[in-house]
C-alpha cells in the first residue's frame, strides 16, 4: 500500500476526488444519492426483492439488537456482582495478584469455550478454497453473495469462527467431508460485533485432518465510504457514472464476504461476478468464461487464484477502457481508466514503466510474477494512493494518470515512485505475505526501499538510492525516531481498530532504512541472493522477519561471513529508537579513538523522566562505516561493528591535521558526533574544498549537526559554521538538507526578537548562489527529465530558501510575475516555481492579489494547479483574510475534504496566522475529530501540524490543557507534547547561546 507522501516544503499532491466530492455519509443511502443516481430504466423483479429483504433485515437486526442490550444489561448486572465478590476476597486477605491471575486464566477458559472472544481466530480449522459468487447491482449500490468455504480442521472444535463484518448474513449450511457426506446440524448463529465475527456453533464436533465445506449467503451494501466494496463517481461527456472497487487492506474484505481474514490463512479463491452488461468486471485473475444472460445480464468467472491471503483479493465493476502491452514473458499488463483519459493517453507512460519494472523485478529477485496478467486501475477516489491487489492493483488517478504537458516534475516522480512500490509488491507482500500486521513493515519497507532502487532502473541519473532516499527517508524518519515517543518498528496489535495504526511512517521509512542498512553490510549480490532464496522458499505462504534474518545469515555463510543477522536486527526492530555514535580522539594514546553510543533523543529530560522506559538495556549493534581525511584525500571505507557502550579502537595512519568521517553515505540508520577539534577539522575541509566528502555524506553532514545541536549534544554554533561553506556547494542535496534544517530552525526562532540576526545569516550563505543559478525561464521544459533534474531542483531550492527567508531582488522578481499574470492574464509562471512565486505575491501585495488567487483557485480544473493555488491562500499576513479562509474552508464545500487540514496546517505555518491556527484548531476540534478522527493519518497530520510552532510555557501549558479538556488519547498528542516540550527546553537552554554566536561572528 503506498501512502500520501510530501517531498520537500510545498511540494505536495494529496489525493483529491475530482468531480465526486461528496463526503462518505456512513452506511445506507443517503438521500443525496436518491437525487444523483443516473436512473436505469431497468428494474427486476429481484432489486425489489432485494430491497425488502433489506428492509426486513434490518427490522430483525434492530430486534436483536433490543434483544442483545437486554441480554448484556442483565449479564452486565452479573459482571459487577463477580467483580465487588473479588473485592471482597482481596479484602478478606487474599492477594490481589493471585486473584488477577484466576481473572486471566479464567478469561483464557472463557476464550477456549468460547473462542469468539478471543480477538485473534480461533486456530482450529484452516481455509483451503474459497467460491464465490456474487451478483452486484449498481442501480441501488447492494450486492448479494454466496461463499463456499472448503475448510480443514486442525484440532476438534465445536464452533466455525470466521470474519463478517456489516454483512446480512442469511444462510448458513455446513457439510462433512467426503468420508460421511452430509449436512451438519447447526445448534444457533449468531455475530459478535466486538470482534467483527460469525460464530456457527453445530451440534458435533468438527474431527481434525477432516474437510468440510460452509456455505453462506449474504447480502450487503456497496458503501459510500471507501472500504470494503465501495462505490464512487465521475463524469463523462456530462454524465454521471458509478464504478464500484474493493479496499480490502487491512480489515475489510471481512466488509464483502465472511471469510477467514487474517493474512496466515491462505487460500486459494474462484470468483464470479454477475452484473449488468453494460458494465465489465475485473479481478485478481483473468476471465475464464463469461455467460450472457436475455435480460442483459452477464456472468464473468474468474480463473482460480494461487493460494493468497484475503487482504489482496480485489474485485472491480466499472465502464472503464483500456491500454495494454506485453512483457517478453508474455505477462498481458492492461490499464484501465476513465475512457477519456485512456484515450487521451494519460495512461501510457505508467503502462510502460510497469512492463519495464515487471522484466526488472523478475531480474532482481529471479522470481518470475506469478500470475497471467497484471491489471492497473485508474480509480476516482481511493483511501490510499494505491493498493498493491495481485494482478488487481489500484490507483487513485493523480498517482498513475499523467498528462506529460503540464504535469510538473515533482508530479512524475511521485507518480513513478508509486508504481514502482505496487509492483514490488506483487512479489514482496503477495508472494511472499507477513505472518501478522506486526511485521507490516516486511513489507512496505522493502516497497518503500525498492521505489528508489526501481526508480534509478528506470531514471538512473537521477541517482534515487545514493541521495534522495538520505533527505527523504533516513533524514525524515530519524527526526519521529527521535522522540521519547517513538515506538519499536515491530509492535504487537490484536484488534482490527489498531492494525490500521501501524501502517505509519516508522513502518515505512525507518523499514526502508534499516534494510538499505542491511543490504549495504551484506553487499548487493548476497543481499539478492539472500532475497531469492527467501522468495523461492516461502512462495504462496508466510514468512516472519526471522525467516528473512534466517536467509540472510545463511547467505553470509555461503561467503564464509559468520554474521547473525538476527541478533544484529532484534535490537532495531524490537527498539525504539536509534544511537547516536560519538567518535573521540584518545589524547593519552596515539592513533586510538574512543566510540561510545547512546540513544539520541530529542528530549533530553525524558530519559530522567521515565526511567522505567529508557532503562539502561538500550544498545545497539552498529556497523560503523569511516574513512579517514586531509585536504585532499580519503582513505577507503573501513567497518567496525560497535556492540558496547564504549570502545577503544586503533586507528592507522591517523594524525593530528587529519579528520575522520563515520557513517560513510549514510548507509547507517544512527547519528554521528565527534570530538569539536575533528567538527573544526571537518568544518575547514568543507569549506576548502567540499568535494573530497561524499555528495550523500555532506547531507549527512548537515542534517547530523543540526539535530545534535538541537538535541543538545552539540555547541549551537557548529551547525551555524557548517553551513558557511554552502556557497561553494554546487549538488541539489546538501542544500535540501540545509533547507529542510533550516526550515526546521526557523519554526523555533521567527517570533524571537533578534529573528532577523539569523534571517540575515541564511540570506549571506544563500546570496551567491542564488545570483549564478537565477530564475527559470517561463518556456523551461518540465518534461525533460534526466539531465536536468538535478539542476532544476537546486534552482527551486535556492530560490525558496531565498523568498522565504526575505531576499529583496527574490521578492521584486516573484512580485513582477505576479503583476505580468494579473495584466495579461496569462500565466507565463514556470511550473516548478509556482508555489513560491504565489506564495510570495500573497505574503507582500495587497488584498486584490488574494482575490485574484481565490478567484484561480476556483476556475481552474488542473489539480495539481488547485492545490498550489489553495496553499497560496494561506500565506496572506492580514489576519481577517486567513481567518475568512480557514472558516470558508470547513464550513463550504469550496475546499476539497482532503484539503481542509491542509489549509489548517499551512496557515499554521505562516507566523501571522500561527495563533489563529491554533485558535482555530481548539475551537473546532469536535468538529474536525469527528470529520476526520477514523481517516489514517489526517488526525496526527493535523495535530501536529498546528502543535509544532508552539514554544513557550504558555503555549505548552495550552497545549495540555486542551489535551485534559478534550480527553485526546491519541498518540499524536502525546508526541505533540514532547516537541513544544523540547521547543520549550532549546529555548530555555541554547537561544541565548545561538544569538550570542550570531551577534559575534565575523562572517556577518
Ligand atoms: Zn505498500
Amino acid at each position: 500500500m503506498a501512502l500520501e507522501d510530501k517531498r520537500g516544503k510545498g511540494l505536495s499532491f494529496t489525493q483529491m476526488g475530482i468531480e465526486d466530492n461528496s463526503m462518505s455519509n456512513g452506511r445506507g443511502l443517503p438521500d443525496q444519492w436518491a437525487d444523483t443516481v443516473v436512473v436505469r430504466p431497468r428494474t427486476t423483479e429481484r432489486h425489489i426483492t432485494v430491497h425488502k429483504r433489506l428492509v426486513l433485515g434490518f427490522a430483525v437486526s434492530i430486534l436483536t439488537l433490543i434483544a442483545v442490550t437486554a441480554v448484556a444489561v442483565l449479564l452486565g448486572v452479573r459482571f459487577d456482582e463477580c467483580s465487588t465478590e473479588s473485592v471482597h476476597r482481596a479484602a478478606n486477605g487474599t492477594s490481589t495478584k493471585s486473584n488477577q491471575s484466576r481473572d486471566s486464566q479464567s478469561n483464557h477458559r472463557e476464550e477456549d469455550t468460547q473462542p469468539w472472544r478471543h480477538v485473534r481466530l480461533p486456530a482450529s480449522l484452516r481455509p483451503r478454497h474459497y467460491d464465490l459468487k456474487l451478483s452486484v447491482y449498481m442501480d441501488n449500490f447492494t450486492f448479494s453473495g454466496e461463499v463456499n468455504i472448503e475448510v480443514e480442521c486442525i484440532t476438534s472444535t465445536r464452533f466455525i469462527v470466521l470474519h463478517a463484518d456489516r454483512l446480512e448474513l442469511e444462510k448458513a449450511v455446513v457439510y462433512s467431508d467426503s468420508k460421511k457426506p452430509g449436512v451438519m446440524r447447526i445448534n444457533r448463529r449468531f455475530s459478535y460485533p466486538a470482534n467483527q465475527v460469525y460464530v456457527i456453533a453445530l451440534h458435533r464436533e468438527l474431527k481434525p485432518l477432516r474437510t468440510y465445506k460452509i456455505n453462506i449467503t449474504f447480502e450487503a451494501q456497496i458503501e459510500n465510504e471507501l472500504l470494503g466494496f465501495f462505490r464512487s463517481s465521475y463524469v463523462l461527456n456530462g454524465e454521471k457514472r458509478f464504478l464500484a472497487v474493493t479496499q480490502f487492506s487491512p480489515t475489510h474484505a471481512r466488509k464483502a464476504f465472511p471469510c477467514f481474514d487474517e493474512p496466515i490463512y491462505k487460500a486459494t479463491f474462484k470468483i464470479s461476478l454477475k452484473h449488468d452488461s453494460t458494465y465489465l468486471s475485473l479481478s485478481n485473475m483473468p476471465v475464464e468464461t463469461s455467460l450472457m444472460d436475455e435480460d442483459g445480464w452477464v456472468t464473468n468467472h474468474f480463473a482460480r487464484t494461487p493460494r493468497m491471503s484475503t487482504y489482496y483479493l480485489a474485485w472491480a465493476v466499472c465502464n472503464f477502457t483500456y491500454k495494454e502491452t506485453f512483457t517478453e514473458s508474455g505477462v498481458v499488463i492492461r490499464l484501465y481508466g476513465r475512457p477519456n483519459a485512456i484515450q487521451r493517453g494519460s495512461g501510457d507512460y505508467a503502462l510502460q514503466i510497469t512492463k519495464r519494472l515487471l522484466q526488472f523485478y523478475e531480474e532482481y529477485f529471479k522470481v518470475k510474477y506469478s500470475l497471467p496478467k497484471l491489471d492497473l486501475l485508474a480509480v476516482p477516489k481511493h483511501p490510499y494512493a494505491a493498493m498493491e491487489n495481485w494482478g488487481l492493483s489500484v490507483f487513485v488517478e493523480q498517482k498513475i494518470l499523467l498528462e506529460p504537458e503540464v504535469s510538473s516534475f515533482s508530479y512524475l516522480m511521485e507518480l513513478t515512485m508509486v508504481v514502482v512500490h505496487e509492483i514490488c509488491h506483487q512479489w514482496f507482500g503477495d508472494l511472499v505475505t507477513p505472518v501478522w500486521w506486526e511485521d507490516v513493515w516486511l513489507k512496505e519497507g522493502f516497497a518503500h526501499f525498492f521505489e528508489y532502487v526501481g526508480t534509478d532502473f528506470l531514471f538512473p541519473k537521477w541517482n534515487m538510492e545514493k541521495q534522495r532516499f538520505l533527505t527523504d527517508v533516513l533524514h525524515e524518519v530519524m527526526l519521529l525516531d527521535g522522540l521519547a515517543s517513538s515506538h519499536p518498528i515491530s509492535q504487537e496489535v490484536f484488534q482490527a481498530a489498531d492494525i490500521d495504526r501501524v501502517f505509519d511512517w516508522i513502518a515505512y521509512k525507518k523499514g526502508a532504512a534499516l534494510i538499505r542498512m542491511l543490504a549495504n553490510v551484506m553487499g548487493q549480490s548476497v543481499f539478492q541472493r539472500g532475497l531469492n532464496d527467501y522468495l523461492m522458499t516461502h512462495m504462496y505462504g508466510n514468512a516472519a522477519r526471522d525467516d528473512l534474518w534466517n536467509k540472510f545469515s545463511e547467505a553470509l555463510q555461503r561467503e564464509g561471513k559468520e554474521i547473525n543477522i538476527k541478533e544484529v536486527m532484534d535490537c532495531w526492530t524490537l527498539q525504539m529508537g536509534y544511537p547516536v555514535v560519538t567518535i573521540s580522539k584518545n589524547d593519552s594514546l596515539d592513533n586510538s579513538v574512543i566510540i561510545s553510543q547512546e540513544h539520541f533523543v530529542y528530549d533530553a529530560d525524558a530519559k530522567t523522566r521515565n526511567p522505567g522506559v529508557f532503562k539502561a538495556s538500550f544498545q545497539w549493534q552498529i556497523p560503523l562505516s569511516f574513512s579517514i581525511g586531509n585536504s585532499t584525500h580519503i582513505s577507503p571505507e573501513s567497518i567496525i561493528w560497535i556492540s558496547n557502550r564504549t570502545e577503544s579502537h586503533k586507528i592507522s595512519l591517523m594524525d593530528e591535521s587529519m579528520w575522520l568521517l563515520g557513517n560513510i553515505n549514510q548507509t547507517g540508520y544512527f547519528r554521528v558526533n565527534y570530538d569539536l577539534q575533528n567538527w573544526k577539522l571537518l568544518i575547514k575541509q568543507l569549506l576548502k574544498n567540499p568535494t573530497v566528502i561524499s555528495v550523500g555524506n555532506r547531507a549527512g553532514l548537515i542534517d547530523d549537526v543540526f539535530n545534535l545541536a538541537r538535541a543538545g549534544y552539540l555547541p549551537q554554533n557548529i551547525p551555524l559554521e557548517i553551513i558557511h561553506y554552502l556557497p561553494q556547494e554546487k549538488e541539489f542535496l546538501p542544500w535540501h538538507a540545509a533547507s529542510r534544517s533550516l526550515y526546521q530552525l526557523d519554526k523555533l526562532l521567527d517570533r524571537t526578537e533578534e529573528y532577523s540576526l539569523f534571517s540575515d545569516y541564511v540570506l549571506k550563505q544563500v546570496a551567491s548562489m542564488y545570483h549564478r543559478l537565477g530564475w527559470p525561464n517561463s518556456s523551461s521544459d518540465s518534461s525533460v527529465m534526466q539531465a536536468v533534474y538535478q539542476t532544476e531542483q537546486l534552482q527551486r531550492e535556492v530560490l525558496m530558501l531565498a523568498c522565504s527567508f526575505g531576499n529583496k531582488h527574490c521578492h521584486r522578481q516573484a512580485i513582477a510575475l505576479i503583476s505580468d499574470w494579473i495584466s495579461s492574464n496569462k500565466n507565463r509562471i514556470p511550473p516548478n516555481v509556482r508555489d513560491i512565486v504565489y506564495c510570495t505575491g500573497v505574503s507582500l501585495m495587497d488584498e486584490d492579489v488574494w482575490e485574484f488567487i481565490w478567484m484561480k483557485f476556483h476556475s481552474t480544473s488542473a489539480v495539481s494547479e488547485k492545490k498550489v493555488l489553495l496553499e497560496a491562500l494561506t500565506c496572506s499576513d492580514n489576519t481577517y483574510l486567513l481567518n475568512r479562509l480557514l472558516n470558508l474552508s470547513l464550513t463550504s464545500d469550496l475546499v476539497p475534504d482532503q484539503d481542509v487540514i491542509d489549509v489548517i496546517i499551512h496557515v499554521g505555518r505562516n507566523p501571522h496566522g500561527r495563533q489563529l491556527a491554533w485558535r482555530y484548531f481548539r475551537e473546532k476540534w469536535d468538529i474536525l475529530n469527528s470529520r476526520y478522527g477514523e481517516a489514517l493519518f489526517m488526525n496526527s497530520k493535523l495535530i501536529n501540524g498546528v502543535t509544532e510552532f508552539l514554544n513557550t510555557e504558555t503555549e505548552l501549558s495550552e497545549l495540555k490543557e486542551f489535551i485534559r479538556s478534550s480527553g485526546g488519547v491519541a498518540a499524536a498528542f502525546a508526541r505533540a507534547v514532547e516537541i513544544v516540550g523540547a521547543n520549550v527546553r532549546w529555548h530555555r537552554l541554547y537561544e541565548q547561546q545561538f544569538y550570542q554566536w550570531l551577534r559575534k561572528s565575523p562572517n556577518l
